[in-house]
């Protein structure tokens, strides 16, 4: 449910209508809109609106029937732009984020970075723990890998985002990242998200490989639900029958989220696709769709990269994207 407050609504009328509606079982999540000051009542029982009309400084009471409530646009109109340091992501942002798969080296991650840094890339990605189909592939550095980010990205003044696999590894991330990322194979790890949602740094939380948007907003939810706001979306491609790219990535997911939530969406083409050809191509598709930035694998060396190298692209590469990303962001209204 959400209590629309009138405009001219004082801060007093909104802190009755607080202890009224937790004093009936609710969470009470506030937000500032640019005009109305709007109460979103979350959990509870069933309880007749009209109670909480007849409080002063009420405009209206909205029933949300959708499962995602603080997710939802209903919740809050304006787009969430989160602030990160002197970055920003969502709003009139485009965002670039890049770099390896995972973390191999200090020399790798010195070299990626001072690249991409010269492209005007402020966010630096790359894995610590990775979630590797075999338990025979190459598991990330862990905590050393960590290291190696935190060092490189404040030589270079860039964000560090990396993935978090278990609640175990949280203090980790929250020490050396900037934003934490949950990998689309733990999308649905309730227990994880629960707990992201306690920490204060941005998490960005991949769609899972089958799962539907109503599934992916009721995860970012879990998140939100615990006092954490700062989500951001990455469609990362869906399972489908199709197996000519690795995963099919689904652009359409970004404007059928605009619509519905007010939370930034970024697109990952390289995991998409599977295929480093196809990467431009679908980053050119998803700014032209409304996304809120890309994440891309870019390797220095892809032949040789532990993970990802075919679809990783080489640093020109990116460099050639960017310029043409620069000429499509104007037209859908975003700065880059
Ligand atoms: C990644 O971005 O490093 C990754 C493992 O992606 P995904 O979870 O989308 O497979
Ligand atoms: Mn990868």
């Amino acid at each position: 449910m959400l209590i629309v407050m009138k405009p001219n609504a004082s801060e007093e009328q909104v802190n009755q209508i607080v202890i009224f509606i937790k004093d009936k079982g609710f969470d009470a999540h506030i937000s500032q809109g640019e005009i109305n000051t709007i109460i979103g009542a979350v959990g509870g029982k069933t309880i007749d609106t009209r109670n909480i009309e007849l409080f002063e400084g009420v405009q209206e009471v909205i029933k949300i029937t959708s499962s995602y409530k603080l997710a939802s646009r209903m919740f809050q109109p304006e787009d969430t732009v989160i602030k990160v340091k002197d970055v920003e992501i969502g709003g009139e942002e485009f965002s670039l984020m890049a770099g390896p798969c995972t973390v191999e080296s200090l020399e790798q991650i010195e070299i990626t970075a001072n690249k991409l840094k010269n492209m005007g890339v402020r966010i630096l990605r790359g894995g610590a723990f990775k979630p590797r189909t075999s338990p025979y592939a190459f598991q990330g550095l862990g905590e050393e890998g960590l290291m190696i980010m935190r060092q490189v990205a404040d030589k270079y003044n860039m964000l560090v985002v990396s993935e978090v696999m278990e609640i175990s590894q949280i203090p980790l991330l929250v020490k050396y990242a900037d934003i934490l990322q949950v990998g689309a194979r733990n999308m649905q790890n309730f227990n994880l998200v629960r707990e992201l949602g306690y920490i204060n740094k941005p998490v960005m939380l991949k769609r899972g490989l089958s799962a539907t948007i109503q599934e992916w907003l009721m995860s970012a939810e879990y998140i939100m639900a615990g006092g954490n706001r700062d989500v951001i979306l990455c469609e990362r491609g869906i399972r489908t029958f199709e197996n000519a790219t690795r995963n099919t990535l689904d652009i359409s997911a970004i404007p059928v989220i605009k619509k519905i939530s007010h939370l930034p969406i970024i697109a990952d083409p390289s995991h998409g696709t599977g295929l480093r050809d196809k990467v431009a191509p679908m980053s050119r598709a998803a700014i032209a769709a409304g996304a809120d930035g890309i994440m891309v694998e870019v390797h220095h060396s892809p032949e040789t990269a532990l993970c990802d190298g075919a679809q990783s692209l080489y640093p020109e590469q990116f460099e050639k994207l960017i310029k043409d990303l620069k000429i499509i962001a104007p037209v859908v209204g975003k700065k880059l």
